[in-house]
């Protein structure tokens, strides 16, 4: 799939339009899910323009991909679930049509802040 310039992250990327912002960094861009699911629901995506996750992991730099791996750890220390801090979260994400992606945007979601239960396929 080519990527759409349109989607709303890419738009939450130019600044076009708000998010409520968690993290910033060379590599990544934090923000609340506007929909949350859990207590905590963040959203961390890459800066650049990748429509999933097997888009970004052929396409993308080393330094991109260390850089959102490290982004998701250094949100999860932010938002106070991650399990260095004793903790835990879910982090996921949805994979093109068949894997339930709607915005064609590489994104994580980080679910936390309480148990988040089981997997429900
Ligand atoms: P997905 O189904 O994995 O593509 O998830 C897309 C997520 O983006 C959903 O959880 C939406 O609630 C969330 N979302 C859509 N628009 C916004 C927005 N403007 N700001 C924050 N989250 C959004």
């Amino acid at each position: 799939m080519k990527y759409d310039d349109n989607n709303i992250f890419a738009k939450i990327l130019r600044g076009e339009i708000p998010c409520d912002k968690i993290y910033e960094d060379e590599f990544v861009l934090s923000f609340y899910d506007i929909n949350p699911q859990k207590k905590i629901h963040a959203l961390v995506i890459p800066k650049g323009k990748y429509v999933d996750l097997d888009d970004f992991n052929t396409n993308a730099s080393h330094d991109e991909i260390v850089g959102l791996m490290k982004g998701i750890t250094i949100v999860s220390k932010k938002l106070g679930v991650s399990s260095i801090d004793g903790k835990g979260y879910r982090a996921l994400a949805n994979i093109s049509e068949d894997g339930g992606q709607e915005v064609p945007h590489l994104h994580f979601h980080l679910f936390g802040g309480e148990k988040v239960g089981k997997m429900v396929l």
